[in-house]
């Protein structure tokens, strides 16, 4: 059986640009960000399904938290969410700005940031990190 990436991802065993931890939970930065700062939230716990996890509230709470850093680090009010979970079997809650369905900054936000910013990953990190 193939190791679960995600897994691997909260034991380390695997790198990336993490934004958020605790007991429970894990958000770090998505390795084929849609947008700058595209940030996945997942239980630490193994769970196929996000309807699987237990403590939802908890999980929910802490999505908004980054999206609310989001906004402040890209400064865009349009943060989506987006919950599928098709390609990686371990729940996961994409957060990401946005702004194109605004129709907000989309020159000086959108095109700047997809061409320059979006495969910076630390720097996107930290602007998240420092706006928690
Ligand atoms: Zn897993």
């Amino acid at each position: 059986m193939t190791p679960c990436i995600f897994c691997q991802i909260v034991s380390k065993e695997i790198f990336s640009h993490i934004i958020y931890e605790d007991n429970d939970f894990l958000a770090f930065i998505d390795i084929h960000p849609i947008s700058p700062g595209h940030t996945l939230v997942i239980p630490k716990r193994h769970y196929r399904w996000v309807w699987d996890v237990p403590n939802t509230n908890e999980y929910f709470e802490i999505t908004k938290k980054i999206a609310l850093a989001q906004r402040r680090a890209f400064e865009t009010d349009a943060i989506s969410i987006k919950i599928v979970g098709e390609e990686i079997p371990h729940a996961h809650i994409w957060v990401f700005p946005n702004p194109d369905i605004l129709q907000q900054k989309k020159e000086d936000v959108i095109k700047r940031s997809f061409k320059e910013e979006i495969n910076d990953f630390e720097g996107n990190k930290k602007k998240i990190i420092d706006n928690l």
